[in-house]
């Protein structure tokens, strides 16, 4: 009898143990961290910057998506529901999300990472027939420690515990990005002037164009969303011809089609045209490459412009 009792008693320390290896796996593995969901790449990666091993970072769309057409799925409203934080870029860069994320702003935080850029600073997209700001802000550098700074905030709010490491994390991340906007400065410099004139699928690259220096044009205006004629084809190939441009770009999240149709017509008139690369416009590159970063992100393509029209 005894020797049973005793039994049992080593069965329920033998399950107690257990129950506790289980808890502080689960801390491990996360389910103590702050739980954050983010549309874009670039947002998410942020995120992950600044909130460091104190968040859990869910990003909502992959490498090669268009944002401005991109529709939450049943799994996206869960992925958004189990968070604590939400992020998103705004300036109707998610215009197909906003009735969505208005909805969860009433039961969490919800912050738009360009609210903090001050609105002096926005192009409007209107001449472009887009939304009332150009919502491509990351292309600027300076415009994006505005949303890393946002994160910061947001994150300090929803987990003051952590407020000193959240502040740490952004200002060693905030500095990271002011060398990168020198040196993308310093890059685009190597462009003969004449040849600094970035020509993409759509018009994504306003901010950069007047932060670092260059004319851009895009076949579509500010939103993939926007139609585009035949008109727009012929005056770009125009513009091309005109002005002996000698690369166009692609973009990783726009298809390429109507940039061929572009070097085809430039070719007919006796113009030599070549795609200078691809870059990442609204999406960053694959997971775990050095692209799959904002940082990187800037870098790759700051790099293939240079390399194609130096
Ligand atoms: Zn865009």
């Amino acid at each position: 009898m005894r020797s049973i009792q005793r039994g049992f008693i080593t069965l329920a320390a033998l399950a107690l143990v257990v129950v506790l290896a289980a808890c502080s796996r689960d801390a491990e593995t996360g389910s103590g961290k702050l739980q954050v969901t983010a549309t874009t790449g670039m947002i998410a990666d942020v995120a992950r910057e600044v909130g460091g091993a104190y968040v859990d970072v869910t990003g909502l769309m992959g490498p090669g998506v268009d944002p401005h057409l991109y529709k939450a799925s049943q799994g996206d409203i869960r992925k958004l529901e189990q968070a604590k934080v939400i992020f998103y870029n705004g300036l109707h860069l998610e215009g197909k999300m906003t009735d969505i994320l208005e909805k969860m702003s009433s039961s969490k935080l919800v912050t738009a990472v360009t609210e903090s850029i001050p609105v002096e600073e926005l192009h409007s997209g209107k001449d472009t027939g887009g939304t009332e700001y150009d919502p491509h802000v990351w292309f600027n550098v300076s415009h994006w420690m505005h949303a890393a700074e946002a994160v910061r905030d947001t994150l300090v709010k929803a987990d003051p515990d952590h407020a000193e490491e959240y502040k740490a994390q952004a200002e060693a991340y905030l500095a990271k990005l002011e060398e990168l906007d020198a040196e993308v400065r310093e890059r685009i410099l190597q462009i003969p002037e004449g040849s600094r004139v970035l020509v993409t699928a759509h018009d994504a690259f306003g901010y950069f164009g007047q932060a670092y220096g260059m004319k851009v044009m895009g076949l579509q205006g500010i939103s993939t969303a926007a139609e585009y004629g035949a008109k727009d084809v012929s005056e770009l190939r125009d513009y091309l011809v005109d002005n002996h441009i000698k690369a166009v770009f692609v973009e990783s999240s726009v298809p390429a089609k109507a940039m061929e149709a572009i070097i085809a017509g430039a070719a007919q008139k006796g113009h030599t045209v070549s795609i200078g690369g691809e870059l990442f416009s609204d999406a960053m590159g694959a997971e775990g490459t050095e692209e799959g970063t904002y940082i990187g992100m800037i870098r790759h393509n700051v790099e293939t412009i240079v390399e194609a029209l130096k």
